[in-house]
């Protein structure tokens, strides 16, 4: 994700998705309300355009650490690849829910990044979506840049 790359999001999926963590944080106990999923998004050039998603888990817990950090790690690669050929994407993004409206990495997620050395985070409030893309390759210091998505309405 080079300098100058924005990113759009329909309104429609915006609204899904923050209604979504707002009505389990309304509904769902305190310790399994989180969301988990996928988002996809399209790249034309020097956007990115969301086009859909997928909710893999809708009762889950927050900031579990992983029991397998190389597990994990096959997992989101094998999952990745999967739902690119299967959803013919462009981009895949990971997303979960901060019910408690935080949109800063929580110290669980950059545990995860870390061990990945590069990705992106999507993080769903309430109320909106971010992400963080993460990179940690070529430099000493971990490189984090906030994503910003434009709501666009069909
Ligand atoms: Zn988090």
């Amino acid at each position: 994700m080079s300098a100058g790359f924005r990113y759009l999001i329909p309104e429609q999926i915006f609204d899904e998705l923050t209604e979504m963590v707002k009505k389990s944080e309304e509904t769902k106990s305190e310790e399994d309300k989180h969301l988990y999923g996928w988002i996809f998004a399209d790249r034309k050039e020097n956007f990115g355009i969301v086009t859909g998603y997928t909710v893999t888990n809708e009762e889950a817990q927050s900031h579990v650490r992983p029991k397998s950090w190389m597990r994990m790690k096959k997992n989101k690669i094998y999952t990745m690849r999967k739902l690119k050929a299967d959803k013919n994407a462009d981009i895949v993004w990971q997303f979960h829910s901060h019910n408690d409206g935080i949109e800063e990495l929580h110290d669980t997620d950059l545990k995860i990044l870390n061990y990945l050395s590069t990705g992106v985070m999507i993080i769903i409030t309430n109320s909106n979506i971010l992400g963080w893309f993460f990179d940690k390759r070529e430099t000493k210091k971990p490189l984090i840049d906030k994503m910003i998505f434009e709501i666009i309405s069909e």
